[in-house]
């Protein structure tokens, strides 16, 4: 099964060896070792056609980096590593990381860059991400500090001494459907005129099967039955992993709040199948398990 975007990337993480603090600097050190700017949550990315994504190297820039590196992985050979230069300003970013491309928000570009760098970009951006906002121990409220080439943070108070691992969100994104149609619903949140899937997070005590039914009644008083794993997608946006599913309604009775969701509605296949005035209907970017989601169960049916 072809990965969805994000996910798929060709690079060994090398979980084992990250303990190896005077390894992963001797990668560091290597002059084909490449680096992978975040800025503020952006990428750095040079825009067109088909959007490149800027590689640095990691010798260049570690003047100014104080040692806020992560190392991502090895594709063959070559050492990638992130580093977050959220504290630069703007402008004086292009004398950090050169004069090419621009500091932009993935999924922009996501669904027309090469995969493999949109999952790299992806990858770094969630890490860099998850030490952000978790440079204080959730234990005692001690400063924590990045270990393990960033994939650890560990308190700094020695009484308390917690460990703390990057964290992901499981969500749950599901194509509800009767027959020949499927259910999608106007979040307050998207852009107009855009349909997509019901989607929730996953609470404790609970499968990922009772999530999905349980979000489909909250969100559309939908009983459903039949609810069926489809893929997966990492979804760093911030923090996510979307799990996608197909469930079957027993009946096409629904009903809305009209405040988080603002519009909702059975779609036949031929209808989402149709070609539409962009300005009038449409159903999510290319780059998203959502659209994923739709775009199988159309194809079923000739
Ligand atoms: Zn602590």
């Amino acid at each position: 099964m072809k990965p969805n975007f994000y996910a798929g990337l060709e690079l060994d993480r090398m979980a084992e060896r990250r303990g190896d603090q005077a390894w992963i600097e001797s990668l560091f050190r290597k002059p084909d070792s490449r680096l992978v700017p975040v800025w503020r949550s952006r990428n750095l990315v040079v825009e067109g056609e088909m959007p490149q994504a800027v590689f640095l190297s990691t010798i260049e820039v570690s003047a100014t980096l104080n040692g806020s590196t992560m190392f991502l992985g090895l594709h063959g050979e070559t050492a990638y590593f992130a580093a977050d230069l959220s504290p630069v300003e703007e402008a004086a970013l292009p004398g950090v990381v050169g004069p090419q491309g621009k500091f932009i928000d993935l999924r922009a570009v996501g669904a027309v860059m090469d995969r493999q760098h949109g999952a790299l970009l992806a990858y770094a951006r969630g890490l860099a991400h998850w030490h952000s906002r978790h440079q204080f121990c959730a234990n005692c409220g001690a400063p924590s500090e990045a270990a393990e080439g960033g994939h650890v943070r560990k308190c700094t108070s020695a009484a308390c001494a917690a460990q703390h691992f990057p964290r992901t969100d499981p969500a749950v994104i599901m194509l509800v459907t009767h027959g020949d149609k499927a259910f999608l619903a106007r979040n307050n949140r998207f852009p107009f005129p855009m349909y997509s899937t019901l989607a929730g997070f996953v609470e404790p005590g609970e499968s990922l099967e009772e999530t999905v039914a349980r979000e489909v009644w909250e969100e559309a008083q939908i009983r459903v039955t039949d609810v069926r794993y489809q893929s997966s997608q990492p979804w760093p946006f911030p923090c996510s992993i979307m799990l996608g599913f197909r469930a079957r309604a027993l009946s096409l009775d629904y009903k809305i709040d009209n405040i988080e969701l603002i519009d909702a509605g059975w779609f036949d296949r031929a209808h989402l199948r149709a070609r539409h005035d962009p300005d009038k209907f449409r159903t999510p970017r290319g780059d998203s398990i959502a659209r994923r989601l739709i775009d199988e169960w159309i194809a079923e049916e000739p």
